[in-house]
Formats: C-alpha cells, structure tokens, sequence
C-alpha cells in the first residue's frame, strides 16, 4: 500500500473528525451518494463516512460514504410540488399572444403558438 493508504486511513476518525478510508477501501455497507443513486436510493440520513484520495491535478479529493441501510427510495414530491411543476408545464403550453392554452409546448423560438406564428408571417 502506498503513502495515500496510511495518511487516509482513519476508520476511527481521529484525524479527520470523520470516519476515513482511502479510495476503495470503504467497507462495503458505505457507499457514496452517486453508488446509492444508481442503485435507485438516495441518502436520507448524513454521511457516516468518507472517502479520500489524491488527485494529481486536483489534489485531495473527498466522496462523502452513506450507510445504505439508512438510504431509501427518493422522497415522494408533495403536492405542492406537483402543483407547481403542473402549473410551469401549463405556462410551457400557454401562448402569450393569444393566451390559448396549446397541447404543446410553445416554441422558444417562435415564442408564440403556431398559429399566431403563421398569423404574422401571412400579415407580413
Ligand atoms: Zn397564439
């Protein structure tokens, strides 16, 4: 093992105030936020640990570790949320020319619905 194995190998965390392993030698119930998000899981609790090792352009990187069986499923979006994301879709698809609420989403480009759009261009 080399110099990166020793200097970030604290599992007690002692120097690090943290529980510290190098890079890949986490034990395998800690994994970091990105490992929990491929496995269809997000942290729901702060990290138990870390990971840290040396970039050579970056110098010292960390990953925070997340004990998986404090992870879950995404927390449900309220309905708060869904309300205010519909109503941001509804905004999308509501013309500002016209005012008509479209099926589709207006086009940032013409900035109108289609017909308005073909409107000004047979006036012009
Ligand atoms: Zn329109």
């Amino acid at each position: 093992m080399g110099r990166g194995y020793r200097r970030f190998w604290d599992p007690d965390a002692e120097r690090y105030g943290i529980s510290t392993w190098p890079w890949k030698l986490a034990p395998a119930h800690l994994k970091t936020r990105d490992q929990l998000v491929e496995m269809g899981l997000r942290p729901h609790q702060p990290p138990a640990g870390q990971i840290l090792w040396t970039n050579k352009k970056l110098g010292i990187r960390r990953a925070y570790l997340y004990d998986i069986a404090l992870a879950g499923p995404p927390k449900a979006r309220s309905a708060a949320q869904v309300a205010s994301l519909e109503a941001a879709r509804r905004k999308r698809r509501t013309c500002p020319t016209c005012g008509v609420v479209r099926d589709y989403t207006i086009s940032t480009a013409l900035k109108e619905c289609v017909p308005c759009a073909d409107g000004l261009m047979a006036a012009a």
